[in-house]
């Protein structure tokens, strides 16, 4: 070992070449794009073919919502590709329901059947139910296109961290159905009601990243976290305060802080006379009704820990509010998205760096126009 110095160039290298390292796989490699649809986050991947064959999957850094990064989830895609219970082929119950027993068919004959049920549907209004998870883009598109040719169908979507109460209620309080974006790496104050930033939410990744750089990324600042709900979530114990108000409670909670902000005149007043309407009214029924003593009997958190609160978010910004999950899919849930969104005026939140935005749509390249009407036939 002493002497390997005088040893000839490259000799070092015989036995590693020889035996290679089991991370250098040969074969042809290549990288594709893609997006993850393991949960509504939607974050850029590449995936790692060697052969034809996909072997890893990694964030990509290009794109905006996980700039490189994955989260646990998003790096077992390739496992669930290759389960050996993976459906791969349309599979027919033979006998009893409940029995256990099938039969793979081919994609034809599954098309076949399926058209042949379908069809009689259609002179029922309410024939057929299509249930689907949360769609975007161009799959939306598709199931949109599908749906308005067969007619009458209802579409039933089951997400659990679904935020269409979210969207609605930037719809209703902003005239905009879209999701905001919170911007929480240049924020100071953050609150969450119910939403799970850390652990799981609309986009752990993005949120993730978010969160890392509002406490440790900007030398000498570190931006207070504060999460509301019932229990101690991952997000609540990484949190700088926990208030457990009581399920269902968020929307009072929400407006006991805007109460506070109001009284004591520590809203953003120039954002409000600038960018709202209807202010006056708020406030008085704010006012009348929300008082952190009141709001203290329902939610079970103390009035001057909401009033500290409310304090901290005017002394300490820019700071956002974000409502999500269990808040948001729970009793009140439309309530609470938009008296979140309402707290968030009161604090001058939108539009500003460490506030909330709205990006805009994808650039979808759109479905080519049909020639004639898309209709379903009888098979042939
Ligand atoms: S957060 Fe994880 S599961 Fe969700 S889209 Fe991103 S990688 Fe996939």
């Amino acid at each position: 070992v002493l002497l390997d110095a005088c040893a000839p160039p490259g000799s070092e290298q015989i036995i590693p070449l020889l035996i290679p390292e089991e991370r250098f796989v040969p074969g042809v490699e290549e990288f594709h794009a893609a997006t993850c649809f393991e949960c509504p986050g939607g974050c850029g991947l590449l995936a790692r073919k060697i052969d034809g064959r996909l072997v890893k999957v990694e964030g990509n850094p290009a794109h905006p919502i996980s700039k490189g990064g994955s989260c646990a989830r998003g790096q077992a895609l390739p496992q669930a590709m290759y389960h050996p219970d993976r459906l791969q082929s349309p599979l027919v119950r033979e006998g009893e329901r409940g029995k256990g027993r099938w039969t793979e068919i081919s994609w034809d004959d599954a098309l076949e059947r399926l058209v042949t049920e379908l069809i009689p549907l259609r002179t029922e209004s309410s024939g057929l139910a299509f249930l689907t998870g949360q769609l975007r883009g161009h799959r939306w598109e598709l199931v949109r296109r599908f749906l308005a040719a067969f007619g009458g169908a209802h579409h039933w979507l089951h997400e659990p961290f679904g935020d269409d109460l979210v969207r609605r209620a930037s719809e209703l309080t902003l005239g905009i159905e879209a999701f905001p974006t919170h911007d929480v790496e240049h924020a100071n104050y953050v609150l969450t009601f119910g939403a799970a930033l850390v652990e799981a939410s609309r986009s752990p990744v993005r949120f993730g990243r978010g969160f890392g750089h509002l406490r440790r990324g900007r030398p000498g600042q570190r931006g207070k976290l504060v999460a509301i709900g019932p229990h101690l979530s991952v997000t609540a114990a990484h949190a700088d305060e926990w208030l457990p108000a009581r399920p269902g409670t968020d929307a009072s909670l929400v407006l006991g802080i805007a109460h506070t902000l109001i009284r004591d005149e520590l809203y953003d007043k120039a954002f409000v006379d600038e960018r709202t309407e209807g202010f006056e009214a708020f406030r008085e029924r704010v006012l009348e009704a929300f008082a952190p003593e009141t709001v203290s009997v329902a939610t079970g958190v103390p009035a001057e820990q909401i009033e500290r609160i409310a304090r901290e978010m005017a002394e300490y910004g820019p700071a956002i509010a974000i409502a999500g999950d269990a808040a948001v899919t729970g009793p009140n849930g439309l309530a609470t998205a938009v008296a979140v969104t309402h707290l968030n005026a009161l604090v001058g939140a939108f539009g500003r760096e460490g506030g909330i935005h709205f990006d805009p749509a994808p650039p979808f390249a759109p479905y080519p126009v049909l020639d004639e009407p898309f209709v379903l036939r009888e098979p042939t």
